[in-house]
Parts: structure tokens; sequence; C-alpha cells
């Protein structure tokens, strides 16, 4: 187990700068997911943690030990990292138990301990009756368990998953969450979760890195990624925050503060440190809901409306910005439809911190 340290982090091929000045540090056990778009350098980030390429600037620390600077590269198989790959990548003319044995063999460690330690890793992913199998007769889920078996068997202080789910079905991947939820709990292991699947990150991990385009947007538990995104990429990245401008006050100790959004008086919560002035504002569907009696909202077209059980998900546009398109989800019974116009309240939304984001 280890502390993982990336400080400032550049790699560019050719001219593309796939980091840049990429800096995190993971807690030891902590649980990381590093999420963000196709491209947008997350696999690139694994390899250089992994050590299959050399970075050009910054360093990267695995607990006290320097393994990747400018000029230092220590190879993979001296970083005691483990890796599971979205393709298993397991020997199919062996055994289960031949394939988790392999790295030991390679390593040197001979019978009884290689024996004692497969039946042991094989226990913990729950493939004990398994061993003598092929991979070629077991499913997804039970390849990616041997995948991850064959991984911790070598004792890795930091382990790497490169989405290791994508190419399990819908509900395998629900179950699989469950048992990574729970083997990351028994074995405290530092896990690197690589995904696009912004679900699975806010599942499984204790905090969730955000990327895009090479950079590392922000990093903090899911909860504060929903509630408090650093910036409007994250904000509309992660759970489809709508980002309006509005006119604020300066916040409160608590982080409080007035705004006008096109002109509605609304309640907001912002950094303590939020100065008057424009700002734009992240709002959640669940935030908005349709003006109840005496109450004043922002007058809004229906353009569609999506019955999602219990509930529908309604989709206007402002009658004082017709540009700016609103969603929001609204309790059954509703009445009314497409052209429609109703009044939608604010409840809550997140000053978004002033930004020299492009
Ligand atoms: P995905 O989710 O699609 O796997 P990703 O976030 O993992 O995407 P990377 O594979 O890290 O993205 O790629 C980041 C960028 O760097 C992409 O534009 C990719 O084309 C480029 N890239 C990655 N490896 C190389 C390479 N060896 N040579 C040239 N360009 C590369």
């Amino acid at each position: 187990m280890a502390r993982l340290t990336i400080d400032r982090v550049s790699k560019t091929f050719g001219n593309y700068r796939a980091l840049d000045a990429v800096s995190m540090e993971v807690r030891d056990g902590e649980f990381l997911a590093v999420l963000g778009p196709s491209g947008c350098g997350k696999t690139t980030l694994l390899r250089q943690i992994a050590g299959f390429d050399q970075i050009d600037d910054g360093e990267i620390r695995i607990g006290d030990t320097v393994v990747s600077d400018a000029r230092r590269h220590v190879p993979p198989e001296h970083r005691r990292v483990g890796i599971v790959f979205q393709s298993y990548a397991l020997w199919p003319h062996m055994s289960v138990f031949d394939n988790v044995a392999y790295g030991l063999k390679v390593a040197g460690v001979k019978d009884p301990e290689r024996t004692r330690r497969v039946k042991e890793a094989l226990a913990l992913v729950g493939l004990e009756a398994f061993a003598e199998r092929r991979p070629g007769l077991l499913s997804g889920g039970q390849r990616q368990r041997v995948a991850l078996a064959r991984c911790l068997v070598t004792e890795p202080s930091l382990v790497l998953l490169d989405e290791p789910l994508a190419n399990l079905d819908v509900h395998l991947r629900a179950a699989m969450e469950d048992e990574f939820a729970r083997f990351h709990e028994r074995t405290a292991t530092t896990m690197i979760y690589i995904t696009h699947d912004q679900a699975e990150a806010m599942a499984l991990a204790d905090r969730i890195a955000v990327m895009d385009r090479g950079r590392l947007l922000q990093i903090a538990t899911p909860s504060d990624l929903f509630r408090q995104p650093a910036n409007e990429t994250v904000a509309r990245f992660i759970g489809e925050g709508m980002v309006l401008p509005a006119e604020v006050g300066a916040a409160d100790s608590e982080g409080r503060c007035h705004g006008r959004i096109y002109g509605l008086e609304v309640s907001l919560r912002a950094s303590p440190l939020q100065k008057a002035g424009h700002a734009k504002v992240c709002l959640r569907a669940r935030d908005l809901a349709i003006a109840g009696p005496g109450q004043t909202g922002l007058s809004a077209h229906i353009v569609r409306t999506v019955y999602q059980g219990g509930f529908f998900r309604l989709e206007a546009s402002l009658v004082r910005a017709p540009d700016v398109t609103v969603h929001l989800a609204v309790p059954e019974p509703f009445h009314h439809g497409p052209g429609d116009v109703v009044d939608i309240v604010v409840n809550d939304g997140w000053v978004l911190p002033a930004t020299t984001e492009s």
C-alpha cells in the first residue's frame, strides 16, 4: 500500500500535449476514480504511473520513492504497480490457477508459498472452485475477477484499473461494482480507477479526479464535485448541470448569497470568498420546480415532457431568453405539455468560482 504523488506531470506526443502539468496526491488506501471524456488523457496518465512511458516534465512518487522525473525512469517491473485492463489479458491456454500464478513464477516465488498465495488471491475474488478451468469457460465477470486476482497476488503497492468493467453488460457491471467496493474495503489497497462512466465513478470512488484535454479540472469527493463544481466544464460534465449567468451579492461567512437570474431573486450557495458582481451559476434539474400559488418564477415555454415513472422530465425555454433551455423534474400529476407557459422557481444553485478557464 502506498501514497502516490503526481507533481506537474506533462506528456507530449508530437506537438499534442496529452498531459498538461497534472498534479494530484492519492492517499494511502484511497480509491480514486479518474473520470473524463474520451481522449482527455486518462490512459496516458495511467501509463505514466505504471512506467510504460518516460514523462517529459514533472515528477511521480510512489510512497517516498521518485519513480519518474525528466531524467529518472524506474521500469514498470520495479514499481510494484498492478494493472487490470479492460480486455482482461488472460492466457487462454492456461488454467485460472496458472494465470494467477504466472507473475509469482516469473518473480521466482517457489512452492509451497506460490500455491498458498494463489489460493489466497482466488479466495479473495471468490473463485477457488474455478482454479482448474480455462478462461474461455468463464463469464466476463469471472474473467475480470481472475485478472484482479492475478494483479493482487504480486502484492502491489498500487493497483491501476483501466476501465475494467467496460466489456461487461449492464447487470454484471452493477454486480462487479459492488464487488470492487467490497474488495477495496477488505484489502485497503490504493486504487486508481479509470472510467468515462460518471455513475460508476460516483458509486465506487472516495474521490474523483475530473480531466479534460490533458488537464486536471478538479479532484474532490463525489458529493463535493456535484454540489460545488470548480468550473463550468465540471458543472456540465457531472450531473448535467445547467450554467446560467447571474448577478450576485457578496457571500456571507456561511457561503450564502443573494442573486438574480434573468431578474428572478434567488438564494444561492457560494464560496465564502465570493465577491459581488457578474457570475455564472450551476443549477441542477432537481433544484428547479414549478412555482406554487403566490410564488414568482421564471416564465418558460415547455418544449418537451418525458414521463420517467413518478415524475416528468421537462425541457423548457425561458420567455426572457429563448435560447436558454432548462431541465427540471416535476412530480406527477402534471397536466401541461409542449407550448404551455409555466413559472419555474429556483430553490438552490451554486455560484461557480471566478476562473481563468477558457
Ligand atoms: P479513452 O477514454 O478514449 O481511452 P483517454 O482519456 O484514455 O481516452 P488517452 O488515450 O490518454 O485518452 O489519449 C489522450 C490523447 O493523446 C488523445 O488525443 C490520443 O490520441 C493522444 N495519444 C495517446 N497516446 C498517443 C501516442 N502514443 N501517440 C500519439 N498520440 C497519442
